[in-house]
């Protein structure tokens, strides 16, 4: 039989978003041989003052712990990342709207949260991965075959070519329409909600006092997060809005000034005037969870293993969660162990099943309680947020919670 030319490398990660990226530099860091497969990036945009990316995430204070440890957040343009100190929660619009307030004051931390575009943070793990001594294959994770025996995972780029990556462990970083996932038999259960995401960014005429924003009306949940401040002092805000599919046909139907006056109306002029700062993107937004995290030889990680409603701004937060998992219990592994045991997997998926598991139910529960319950309990949602607003304790387990921090 003919011998492997190709070494046998101890992980395989397939997807270069952002969960993918970060899990290669923690595996590398972690001592262990790396090859990352993903499309090479589109041509780094320069980022000016007038172009701000509408995709943002709210980074949680346990990620950051994550992108400091991995050097990534030190090549992280700053000026354009903004930190939230405070957010209001507001229940319906009616006269007897109610706020829950956060601060990350009460709560003991420095910020409930870090506001990054997705051009800034991916820019950032793009260049930290050139530091590395990584092998990167640029090319789509779509086709090819991806075979596993019982010593190790194949990945074939086309089915034509002829040498196969060979890996211990394959590991599925290929975001929520995984194809390692679909491939293994781990697709789970999957449910399309009745919502999509309509994303921009404005400039409002006053400041956003670094506090976010979130509004659950009849209409969906809107949220204004807190981009930097410009020259003036002036606000810049990302909006993300879930609406029902008509309702964002609609929204992306507007010119970006008729966007602009919509979402202030929406939110009673509480930024004045607002200006256009990005173009609008819908996205559909969904609800999945793998069968399981984990299978002899092959890992899931990040959106391919568990999506959930962006409601809560803890996706990304969730995959920096098996980031940081994966590559301890890799990292500490007993030295007989190959990366690839399915004992040693196990680990991995224990640690993050109750994690992820509350998150999702979370979300789904707030999805279900707002969009899906009879109206005749609005009024009760209106006095459930009074009184969580009276809850000190529970505010303060709430936000650790979400910072991944002990309370
Ligand atoms: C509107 C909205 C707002 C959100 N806001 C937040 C937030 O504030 N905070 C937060 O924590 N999370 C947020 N999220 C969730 C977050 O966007 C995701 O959890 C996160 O992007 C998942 O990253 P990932 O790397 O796992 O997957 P992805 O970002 O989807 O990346 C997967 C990668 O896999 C590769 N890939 C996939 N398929 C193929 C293929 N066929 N061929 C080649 N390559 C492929 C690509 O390289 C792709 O980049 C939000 C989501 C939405 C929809």
């Amino acid at each position: 039989m003919k011998a492997p030319s190709q070494r046998m490398l101890d992980v395989l990660i397939a997807g270069r978003g952002p969960v993918g990226l970060a899990l290669a530099i923690a595996l590398d860091r972690a001592g262990l041989s790396v090859a990352l497969v993903g499309p090479s990036p589109v041509a780094p945009k320069p980022l000016t003052s007038h172009d701000w990316d509408p995709r943002v995430y709210a980074l949680s204070s346990s990620t950051l712990a994550l992108l400091n440890e991995l050097h990534v957040w030190d090549l992280v343009d700053l000026d354009r990342v903004a930190p939230v100190y405070a957010m209001k929660v507001f229940s319906d619009a009616g006269a007897d709207a109610q706020s829950v307030d956060f601060s990350a004051y009460s709560a003991g931390l420095d910020a409930l949260a870090q506001i990054i575009e997705h051009r800034n943070l991916t820019q950032a793990l793009e260049r930290a991965l050139r530091f590395r001594d990584i092998r990167v294959v640029e090319s789509g994770v779509g086709g090819g075959d991806i075979e596993v025996f019982p010593g190790h995972a194949e990945w074939r780029a086309e089915p034509t070519s002829a040498e196969p990556l060979r890996a211990r462990l394959l590991i599925g970083a290929d975001g929520a329409r995984s194809r390692v996932r679909a491939a293994m038999g781990l697709d789970g259960s999957r449910h399309e909600y009745d919502q999509h995401a309509v994303v921009a960014n404005f400039l409002g005429e006053h400041s956003h006092l670094d506090t976010a924003r979130q509004w659950f009306g009849d209409d969906g949940v809107l949220a204004l997060l807190p981009l930097p401040l410009d020259e003036q002092r002036r606000g810049r805000v990302s909006l993300v809005w879930s609406v029902s599919g008509e309702r964002a046909a609609e929204l992306m139907a507007l010119t970006a000034e008729g966007l602009a006056v919509t979402v202030s109306n929406a939110v009673h002029g509480q930024f004045g005037r607002f200006e256009p700062l990005s173009s609008a993107q819908c996205l559909p937004l969904m609800r999945l969870s793998a069968r399981a995290l984990v299978a002899s030889r092959v890992a899931l990680v990040g959106d391919a293993g568990h999506v959930i409603h962006p409601m809560a701004g803890q996706g990304m937060n969730l995959g920096f969660g098996d980031v940081a998992t994966l590559a301890r219990v890799l990292g500490q592994r007993e030295a007989e162990r190959d990366c690839g045991e399915i004992t040693l997997l196990r680990r991995y998926a224990r640690a993050r099943a109750e994690p992820v598991l509350a998150m999702t139910l979370a979300t789904d529960g707030l999805y279900r309680m707002f969009y899906q319950a009879p109206a005749q309990i609005a009024p009760l949602r209106n006095l459930a947020f009074r009184a969580l607003n009276q809850l000190a304790f529970a505010k303060r387990w709430m936000v650790t919670q979400a910072a991944g921090a002990t309370p």
